[in-house]
């Protein structure tokens, strides 16, 4: 029975730790509720999986204990992921800025080789197992799932969270922890997009620009990222509206007023765009004024900025515009401001914040301190990390560090 490991969930931390301890020769059970393993790996980095970073920097993880992550990140390394997964034989691809990829770019790759490996360790995995219950009884625990029961003398949860459902996420890890006594930090949608009630960005949706983008908490500025946004029919998507929205999401919580102001034309200040515009002036008199637009940014912004813009209706003509009116265009440009009344929530959220409280788990170990060999890693703990395959190095080191603490 001291051999009996039970992990719940055959995702990114769970794969992972499976490996590590049935190499180390225990008898490992994964109970996963989906058909097969790693689901969730497969859909991320939009299919290719951005499976680590090769700037680990703390500044890309969250906790509400800021230092807890500390410990498993600097154990493992980018170079100890590196050195782990070339000896499981996966080929990595570096290049896309720091983030990396496996040489593949399919995302099945990584989930295959995990898979194949503990299934050539012995790693015994029940699919299609919900795991319903939980008991504990002289130091065995006793495993509930919708098909039968199990004994096990450690148990790990390892069942992420319950970002996109449709991958078969949950949140049981949660009621798991809770029967423990541990608490739970509330979880909330990060890396999501946002969603606005001002039907007049809906006109612009499908386009997709290089801005600079700035977020503003009940009038406030917070915090600034530039790069791809996507203007949509429900609001604002896109990488820097995902890397803002663990900010924005935290405020809407609290009830506070969000407001993304977006440069659309970052690399041109306003200094540039009066010579322009004047040089456009002059060349194009006598055409209607959509044309001192034209080229220059998206057609579908067009109407946008010039009915912001406040230009009076009566101006049809480019050399009928007053300077005050060159000078609300380029305003408009540089400042989009969108109004933001919510996330997309949970079912389209990449990662949740917050979950169960780290302050009563150890931080070397991923063990309870309130109940023994109670052990829990990944997404499941309040620790999120920035886009860029934070939250899988995450997933991958604190069931690293995990699965090193056990042994036999
Ligand atoms: C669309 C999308 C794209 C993403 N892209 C990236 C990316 O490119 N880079 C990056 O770093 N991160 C990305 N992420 C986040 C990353 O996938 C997760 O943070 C990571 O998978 C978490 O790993 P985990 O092991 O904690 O949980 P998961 O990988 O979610 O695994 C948990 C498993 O537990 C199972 N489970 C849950 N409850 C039970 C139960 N009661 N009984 C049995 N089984 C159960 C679930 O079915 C699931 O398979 C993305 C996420 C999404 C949704």
């Amino acid at each position: 029975m001291n051999k009996n490991i039970s992990i719940i969930g055959a995702g990114a931390s769970g794969l992972l730790s499976s490996v590590i301890l049935a190499k180390k020769g225990f008898n490992v059970t994964v109970f996963e509720k989906n058909t097969k393993a790693g689901r969730k790996i497969l859909a991320t980095g939009n299919g290719k999986c951005n499976i680590s970073n090769e700037n680990l920097s703390m500044d890309n993880f969250h906790s509400s204990s800021k230092d807890f992550p500390t410990y498993a990140i600097n154990t493992f390394t980018y170079k100890k992921f590196e050195e782990f997964f070339n000896n499981l034989g996966l080929l990595l691809l570096k290049g896309s800025g720091t983030k990396v990829y496996p040489l593949s770019l399919q995302a099945s790759s990584v989930s295959d080789i995990l898979y194949s490996e503990a299934l050539r360790y012995g790693v015994k995995f029940i699919f299609n197992s919900y795991i319903e219950d939980i008991k504990s009884q002289n130091n065995i625990y006793i495993i509930k799932s919708n098909n039968d029961t199990y004994k096990c003398s450690k148990l790990i949860i390892a069942s992420g969270s319950s970002a996109m459902k449709k991958l078969g996420s949950t949140s049981s890890g949660y009621d798991v922890a809770k029967q423990y006594k541990h608490k739970i930090i509330e979880p909330f949608a990060s890396l999501v997009q946002l969603t606005s009630k001002d039907n007049s960005i809906y006109r612009l949706s499908g386009v997709k620009t290089n801005s600079l983008v700035k977020l503003y908490v009940n009038n406030k500025f917070v915090e600034e990222k530039s790069g791809d946004i996507l203007f949509t029919n429900y609001g604002l998507s896109g990488n820097t509206i995902l890397d803002l929205s663990r900010n924005a999401s935290y405020s809407l919580q609290k009830n506070k007023k969000i407001q993304i102001h977006i440069d659309i034309l970052p690399n041109m200040s306003n200094e540039y765009l009066v010579n322009l515009f004047n040089q456009r002036k002059e060349l194009l008199k006598t055409k209607e004024i959509n044309f001192l637009l034209e080229s220059l940014i998206n057609k579908k912004f067009i109407p946008y900025i010039l009915n912001k813009a406040y230009l009076d209706r009566n101006k049809i003509y480019i050399n009928q515009l007053s300077k005050n009116d060159i000078s609300n265009v380029i305003n408009q440009i540089k400042n989009i401001k969108v109004d933001i009344n919510d996330t997309k929530g949970f079912d389209s959220a990449e990662v949740v914040a917050g979950g169960i409280d780290v302050r009563d788990i150890d931080n070397k170990t991923m063990q309870s301190k309130l109940q023994k060999n109670l052990y829990f890693c990944g997404e499941v703990l309040d620790v999120d990390g920035a886009c860029g395959g934070y939250n899988l190095h995450w997933a991958w080191a604190s069931a690293f560090v995990m699965s090193q603490s056990i042994n036999l």
